[in-house]
């Protein structure tokens, strides 16, 4: 082959191949600040102003990419005031929701915490960033083992996730300082309720039906295994299946 030829060859596909990986480059930023500007008025407007006041919980999610979390279909709409598919008929609850569940349940730095219901992973991902350790049990396994890959692969190296039941609790992890639970079950888990630290506070969306739901949050004491309970708003989440469901 002529040495200059296959120069010239080269040449050409290489600036070609550095003017799409620069034009893909120079995409890539708009839309990561594209999304940033999203971010920042979804936290202004959606959640800062119906009154989430917790600052550590506002920058969590104004930092946290949301439409890394959920199909590439849906990327365009993750900023949005609502929740959405994310396969195997579940969802991502809406953002002013997972803020709202946040500042309830006030995990701090030290903390080790349970979330039932991982779905894609970003309630956890959100709780990772506030509290020391976060484990998370997911029914459906398809989605257990997609979130576990996308949290490991983002770097959220303090979540672990399980597949199972989460009427079971995770038994071996317990006591939780914070048990957050993003399903609806009929009744308090009595389990979950067993695993949570004296002191520790659990909230939970509890209903019959979708209806029916109340957003709780429930109070161990310090010195006791009572449990104080109020309700915060009516909600519609998908219903917890599982155990009880079994009877
Ligand atoms: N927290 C999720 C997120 O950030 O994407 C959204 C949760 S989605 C509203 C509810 C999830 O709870 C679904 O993925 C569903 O499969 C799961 N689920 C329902 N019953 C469950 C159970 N008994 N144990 C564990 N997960 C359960």
């Amino acid at each position: 082959m002529n040495p200059r030829k296959a120069f010239t060859n080269c040449g050409v596909r290489c600036l070609a191949a550095t003017l799409v990986l620069s034009a893909w480059a120079a995409w890539a930023a708009e839309s990561e600040q594209e999304f940033e500007r999203l971010r920042e008025a979804m936290v202004r407007d959606q959640i800062a102003a119906r009154g989430v006041k917790d600052e550590r919980v506002l920058r969590v999610m104004r930092d946290l990419p949301r439409h890394l979390f959920v199909p590439p279909r849906w990327q365009a709409q993750a900023y949005t005031d609502k929740p959405l598919p994310i396969g195997e008929e579940q969802t991502i609850s809406q953002p002013y929701i997972v803020a709202l569940m946040t500042e309830l349940l006030r995990p701090q730095p030290g903390d080790v915490v349970l979330e039932v219901g991982t779905g894609s992973g970003y309630q956890a991902a959100v709780l990772s960033r506030l509290a020391r350790q976060v484990y998370t049990i997911e029914i459906i396994p398809p989605l257990a083992q997609d979130a576990a890959r996308r949290l490991q692969s983002l770097g959220y190296s303090n979540v672990q996730v399980r597949t199972g039941d989460g009427y079971l609790g995770w038994p071996e992890q317990a006591p939780f300082d914070g048990i957050i639970v993003t399903a609806a079950p009929p009744e308090i888990p009595p389990a979950l309720l067993a695993q949570l630290k004296r002191g520790g506070r659990m909230v939970v969306p509890v209903g019959k039906s979708d209806r029916t739901q109340q957003l709780m949050v429930l109070e161990k004491s310090k010195t006791s295994d009572r449990i104080v309970g109020r309700n915060v708003i009516p909600v519609r989440f998908v219903p917890m299946v599982g155990q009880p469901s079994k009877k």
